[in-house]
């Protein structure tokens, strides 16, 4: 029986930054918002958990490429770009995970240095449900530690989008969660695109 699975819903980083006008801005990125809102609608009504994990880096880490790591300056703790997106669903039975706060990791994955498994294990929580950005990093990320620490995961295509570094970089990491054991639901194309 499916439905009697205990369910829970993670939204990753639909930061400003992240969305169109940002500083690592993914193509399109604002496009999550609308189905994300709809799931959280659902889930909270159904009196089931909602996470959001969110970007929180300090303002110096290696993370950033002028501290020797791979990105421009993004998602800086207490700063505009580290907001949620404005139209992102708010609500006080959401559940707000910081991540990407130590200053000598990525913090890609919202499992990563975070008490989101343990929560998820105290809710006795079956199956995860992930979508936000970006397909090609945290998101995958996520689904491959929801994975590894024996979580269920829909991943959801309709509901993530890709920086695409590389151009097929989105596609790729649709099929890495595929093959991890994840189900993909919906449009994968829409997961892998950007630009
Ligand atoms: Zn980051």
């Amino acid at each position: 029986m499916s439905d009697s699975k205990k369910k829970a819903l993670i939204v990753v980083d639909v930061q400003n930054d992240f969305c169109p006008g940002g500083s690592l801005a993914v193509a399109r990125g604002d496009e999550v918002v609308t189905p994300l809102n709809k799931l959280m609608k659902e889930f909270l009504d159904r009196g089931e958990p909602v996470y959001k994990t969110r970007d929180w880096h300090p303002a110096q880490t290696k993370h950033f490429a002028v501290y020797g790591g791979t990105w421009p300056i993004h998602c800086v703790q207490n700063t505009a770009g580290a907001e949620f997106h404005a139209d992102l669903l708010d609500d006080p039975r959401i559940t707000v995970i910081s991540k990407g706060i130590d200053e000598s990791a990525d913090g890609y994955s919202g499992f990563d240095g975070t008490n989101l498994g343990e929560r998820l294990r105290n809710e006795g929580v079956q199956e995860v449900w992930v979508g936000g950005l970006a397909t090609d990093y945290c998101v995958k990320e996520t689904v491959l530690d929801a994975v590894r620490q024996g979580f269920e995961v829909k991943a959801l295509a309709d509901a993530m989008r890709a920086v695409n570094v590389k151009p097929d970089d989105g596609a790729k990491a649709v099929e890495e969660m595929r093959q991890a054991g994840a189900e993909i639901v919906g449009n994968a194309k829409k997961a892998a695109g950007g630009s």
